[in-house]
C-alpha cells in the first residue's frame, strides 16, 4: 500500500561498501534519483577494512587479469580526478613471494582512504539505514521498506543473500590490516607477502591483509583473534622490509566477498523457480541459451571483487550507469547468472 511515507526513485542501492557508493555516485551524476541503503552504515562492511591499494593483477595471465589491467586504469583516473584528497600516489614495488620473476617496479600506484572515499561519493545522495529484507517487485517496482524504484542494485558484498539466488557462488573471506607508526622509512608501497605502504595520515603505515578462510563473523560463537592477527600481519611485513619500533594504532578488519571463478559479478539476476519451470530440463544438464532464462525485472548485481573492490569498482559502477542510463547492453560475461546452468543440474542430483 502507498503511504504518505513511501518515497520513490529511480535505483535503489542496497549496500554501501565501494560498489554500492561508486554505483550511487556514477548514477547520481548521471541525473537518476538514487537511494543508498545500508544496514550498518557507509563502508560497515569489508569496504571499510580495507588498505585500499590501487594496482593492477602482476602475476597469472587470463581473463580476470586482462580485467583488471582495464580496471586499474580506470581506477587511477578516477580516484585521482573524482577522489583525489582522499588518494596518496605512490609508486609499488611488487616483489614475487617464490623468487620466479624479477620484482616490478609500477611508477604510479595508489592508496585511497577507503571510508572517506565512500562517504564523499554518497555526498548528496539520499542514504537510508535499514536491514533490506526480501525486497518485492509489483506495480512495475522494488519495495524496500517505505521506498521504492524502478531499478534495485543489490551490492551486499559477503552478507547473507536477500533473495533465493542460491545458484550465485560467493565466499566470504576475512581480512585484517593494521595501521602502525615505526621509526623506520616506507618510501613507497611494497607487495610480498603483504603490502606495506604509507598512507595519508602523515606517518601512518598500512599494512594487509591477511586472508582467514576459516573465521565467519556469521557463525555463532566463532571469534576472530586479533592479537594472532597482528602478530601474523608484522611477521610477513617484516620478511620483506626492516620495521623498528612499531606501535599499532588501528585494526580494520573485514569481509572480503570473493567469486567462485575469482571474477567480479556485475548483471541480472536469475529468478531461479520460474526458469526451472519454464525450463524443467535445465536438470538434466540440456542447454539453454541463457537469454531463454527468466531474470528478476530491472535488478543488477554488482559483487565478487575479492580483493579487488577498490581497482574494480570504479570500471563496474561505469558499466552499470552505461546500461541503465545510456541503454548499452551489459558484457554478460561477468553476469552472476553464469553459475546458474550448473547449479540447476546439480540440484537435481541433491534432491
Ligand atoms: C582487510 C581487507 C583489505 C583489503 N584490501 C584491498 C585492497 O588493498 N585493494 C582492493 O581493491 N580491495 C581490497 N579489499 C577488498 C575490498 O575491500 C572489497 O572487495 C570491497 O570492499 C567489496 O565492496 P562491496 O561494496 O562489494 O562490499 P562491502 O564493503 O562488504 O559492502 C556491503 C555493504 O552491504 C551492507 N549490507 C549487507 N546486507 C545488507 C542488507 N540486507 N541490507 C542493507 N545493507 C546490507 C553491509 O552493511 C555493507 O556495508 C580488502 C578487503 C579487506 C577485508
Amino acid at each position: 500500500m502507498l503511504t504518505s511515507k513511501t518515497l520513490h526513485y529511480d535505483v535503489i542501492i542496497a549496500g554501501a561498501g565501494i560498489n554500492g557508493c561508486t554505483c550511487a555516485y556514477f548514477l547520481h551524476q548521471a541525473g537518476l534519483k538514487v537511494a543508498l541503503v545500508d544496514k550498518n552504515g557507509i563502508a560497515s562492511g569489508g569496504s571499510g577494512a580495507a588498505g585500499a591499494f590501487i594496482s593492477p593483477k602482476f602475476n597469472k595471465q587470463g581473463p580476470l587479469k586482462e580485467l583488471l589491467d582495464l580496471a586499474y586504469e580506470e581506477a587511477i583516473l578516477f580516484y585521482t580526478t573524482v577522489l583525489a584528497a582522499h588518494t596518496l600516489i605512490k609508486p609499488l614495488l611488487h616483489i614475487s613471494q617464490d623468487d620466479s620473476e624479477d620484482p616490478i617496479y609500477l611508477e604510479r600506484s595508489a592508496i585511497v582512504d577507503a571510508r572517506s572515499a565512500c562517504e564523499t561519493l554518497a555526498e548528496g545522495i539520499d542514504f537510508y539505514i535499514f536491514d533490506v529484507q526480501s525486497p518485492t517487485y509489483y506495480d512495475n517496482q522494488w519495495h524496500c521498506g517505505d521506498i521504492r524504484s524502478k531499478h534495485l542494485v543489490l551490492t551486499i558484498g559477503a552478507y547473507p543473500k536477500i533473495l533465493p539466488i542460491e545458484y550465485v557462488g560467493l565466499r566470504g573471506i576475512w581480512g585484517h590490516r593494521i595501521d602502525i607508526t615505526t621509526s623506520s622509512d616506507v618510501p613507497h608501497i611494497f607487495h610480498e607477502y603483504v603490502s606495506i605502504s604509507p598512507t595519508l595520515k602523515e606517518g601512518v603505515i598500512a599494512i594487509g591483509a591477511t586472508h582467514d578462510v576459516h573465521y565467519s563473523p556469521f557463525e555463532p560463537n566463532s571469534v576472530y583473534d586479533v592479537q594472532a592477527g597482528r602478530v601474523e600481519l608484522i611477521k610477513k611485513a617484516k620478511k620483506t622490509l626492516e620495521l623498528n619500533n612499531i606501535n599499532i594504532v588501528k585494526d580494520c578488519m573485514g569481509l572480503r566477498s570473493g567469486s567462485n571463478d575469482y571474477m567480479p559479478m556485475l548483471g541480472s539476476l536469475v529468478d531461479a523457480d520460474a526458469t526451472l519451470a519454464l525450463h524443467p530440463h535445465l536438470q538434466h544438464g540440456k542447454a539453454v541459451d541463457p537469454k531463454e532464462f527468466v531474470y528478476y525485472p530491472n535488478l543488477t548485481m554488482v559483487n565478487g571483487s575479492g580483493g579487488y573492490g577498490f581497482v574494480l569498482a570504479p570500471y563496474l559502477g561505469k558499466r552499470l550507469k552505461e546500461c541503465l542510463v545510456d541503454g548499452i547492453v551489459m558484457d554478460d560475461t561477468l553476469s552472476p547468472s553464469r553459475y546458474f546452468p550448473r547449479w540447476a543440474k546439480r540440484k537435481k542430483g541433491q534432491s
